[in-house]
C-alpha cells in the first residue's frame, strides 16, 4: 500500500522537487509499540522504502528521545540508516529520505530549492528546546539562508486538545498560568522559526486528536505511530 494514502502531503514542497508527507491511520502504524506482529509493521517500512527509491536508496531514522539533537547526513551510505538518540535529520543531498515517528507531537518539515531538506520531531520538550530552530541553524551552517526555506508543521495535536501542566506551560510560554493550560505547539513552532527569519511557514489543519479517525493520537490512547517523511527527488 502507498504510505501516502490517507495522510497529508505537503503540496507546497512539490515545486521544489521535494516529497514530504505524514502517513495516516489508513497506512497503518510504523511504530513497534503495538500488539501487531512486527512483520506487519516492517512490511509498511518496506513499502515506504520502495516509494523513496528502493533498498539501495538512503533512508535515515533514529531512536527518538524528545531531545534536540539533529543528525546531518552527508549521503555517503546506502540503505536504511538507524541512528541513536536523535529527533531531527538534515541533508543537503537529494535522494536522502528521512523520517520521524509521531502521534500528537509535531512533524516539522523543511525544504529548499537546492534539495536541502530536514524533518524534526517536536513535542513539548523538543519545542521548548527549539529543535526546529536547531535544524534551521544546521542548514544555515551548510549554506542555506533562513529566508529561503519553506517550513511546514504537519498533523499534530491542536491547541484546543493539548492541555499541559502549569510547569510545562511555563517552560514553553515563559510564564506560569497558575494551573493546567492549553498550548498550541504548531503556533509556537511557527513563532519560533518566524522570529529567526523564516518567512514561508504553513501549518496543517489536521489535529491528531480531533481527527483521530484519520491519524494516531497518543493522547487519545493509540499505541500506533504515523511517520513524517521527507525526500528531495534526484
Ligand atoms: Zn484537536
Amino acid at each position: 500500500m502507498d504510505p501516502r494514502v490517507g495522510g497529508e502531503i505537503v503540496e507546497s514542497f512539490a515545486e521544489l522537487g521535494v516529497l514530504a508527507f505524514t502517513t495516516g491511520r489508513a497506512a497503518g502504524s510504523f511504530g513497534t509499540g503495538t500488539d501487531e506482529p512486527v512483520r506487519h509493521v516492517m512490511s509498511r517500512w518496506s513499502a515506504l522504502r520502495t516509494l523513496v527509491g528502493g533498498s539501495r536508496a538512503r533512508l535515515a531514522t533514529a531512536t527518538q528521545v524528545h531531545g534536540s539533537t539533529i543528525v546531518t547526513h552527508s549521503g555517503e551510505w546506502r540503505g536504511w540508516l538507524r541512528g541513536e538518540d536523535a529527533d531531527g535529520h538534515v541533508s543537503l543531498r537529494r535522494g536522502t529520505a528521512m523520517a520521524v515517528t509521531v502521534a500528537d507531537c509535531v512533524p516539522v518539515f523543511m525544504a529548499h530549492a537546492s534539495g536541502a531538506a530536514a524533518v524534526v520531531h517536536s513535542g513539548w520538550r523538543g519545542t521548548a528546546a527549539g529543535i526546529a530552530a536547531h535544524a534551521i541553524h544546521a542548514l544555515f551552517t551548510l549554506g542555506i539562508p533562513h529566508a529561503e526555506l519553506r517550513v511546514h508543521c504537519g498533523p499534530a495535536v491542536c491547541g484546543r486538545c493539548y492541555e499541559v501542566s502549569g510547569d510545562v506551560y511555563a517552560q514553553l510560554m515563559g510564564r506560569h498560568p497558575g494551573g493546567p493550560a492549553t498550548v498550541d505547539l504548531r503556533a509556537l513552532i511557527a513563532d519560533q522559526v518566524r522570529s529567526i527569519g523564516v518567512r514561508d511557514i504553513s501549518l496543517s489543519p489536521w489535529c491528531t486528536r480531533c481527527d483521530n479517525d484519520r491519524f494516531y493520537s497518543h493522547r487519545a490512547g493509540d499505541a500506533g505511530r504515523q511517520l513524517g517523511v521527507i525526500v528531495a527527488s534526484e
